[in-house]
């Protein structure tokens, strides 16, 4: 299926691996450009030649801290026409309720809400000018089912949710479509190390922990980078124009509900 976009240029925040590299696979491999972004220059570069190499389109690498006002403007600055938007940054750390201090609500709301606001705010207009923009959130399957040690990342991403839902209704009769996209369990070095620590704090082998984690998921194993790119690349696509501040939750069935 062509989605219709060759030729578009993207930014993809949060990119050089993970799931927001494959964001930037996906897209790269139907022909959009690129800026993608982390704040470790090497493995940034390293994606980039790889996309390049796979899929011969232009890709501008940005070391940046994107949380930071600083980092986003380096990102912006290098960033020409932005035609599709998505956010992405890494997530808040973990912790007990009561622990959660004002200033660390304050970080993960300058991280995972404010940042994804910021750069809606920087790029959309123009998008709108042009009378044709995409932009997809990565959140978190947090935002339907609270995960209790992330409080930090559950009320961020909801206010994040908040701000999409009435903005997209906004401005998709001007061509700009925005939704987000929810990620349960992928197999990225987030999981990876959540899964050593099952291992470390049950005395499991590796092997045991992992059978364990995939076995709570009814499809038996956890997501893939390369399968939420693909979701996401088809949010960004031409033919997504009806689907406005949808909250699309990639699990494999984990939240048990009838809708
Ligand atoms: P990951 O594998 O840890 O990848 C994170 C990527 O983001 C790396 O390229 C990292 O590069 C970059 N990054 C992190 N913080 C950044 C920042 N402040 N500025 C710029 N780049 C930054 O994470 P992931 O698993 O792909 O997760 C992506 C998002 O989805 C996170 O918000 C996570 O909480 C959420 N999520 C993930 C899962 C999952 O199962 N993987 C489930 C639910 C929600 P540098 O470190 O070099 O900056």
């Amino acid at each position: 299926m062509d989605l219709g976009i060759k030729g578009k240029t993207a930014l993809v925040c949060a990119s050089s691996k993970g799931l927001g590299r494959g964001c930037a696979m996906a897209l790269a491999a139907e022909g959009v450009n690129l800026v993608i972004n982390a704040r470790g220059a090497e493995a940034l570069e390293a994606t980039a030649e790889e996309i390049r190499a796979a899929h011969g389109v232009e890709v501008t690498a940005v070391a940046a801290d994107i949380t930071a006002e600083e980092g986003r403007a380096k990102v912006l600055e290098a960033c020409g026409q932005i035609d599709i938007l998505v956010n992405n940054a890494g997530g808040p750390p973990p912790g007990f309720w009561p622990d959660w201090e004002r200033e660390d609500f304050i970080a993960a709301l300058d991280a995972n809400m404010l940042t994804p606001i910021a750069l809606i705010k920087a790029l959309v207009p123009g998008m709108i000018d042009r009378g044709w923009g995409r932009v997809v959130n990565i959140t978190s399957a947090s935002v339907r089912s609270p995960i209790a040690q992330l409080g930090l990342s559950n009320s961020a991403r909801a206010g994040l949710t908040g701000y999409v839902a009435g903005t997209s209704r906004q401005v998709c009769g001007k061509g700009v479509i925005m939704n987000n996209l929810l990620p349960g369990s992928h197999d990225t070095d987030r999981i990876k190390a959540l899964t050593e620590s099952t291992r470390q704090r049950e005395g499991i082998t590796m092997d045991e922990a992992v059978a364990k984690r995939n076995a709570a998921n009814p499809t038996g194993r956890i997501g893939t980078a390369e399968e939420f790119g693909a979701t996401c690349a088809f949010m960004c696509s031409q033919y997504v124009g009806f689907m406005v501040g949808q909250n699309i939750l990639l699990d494999g069935g984990a939240f048990n509900a009838t809708l």
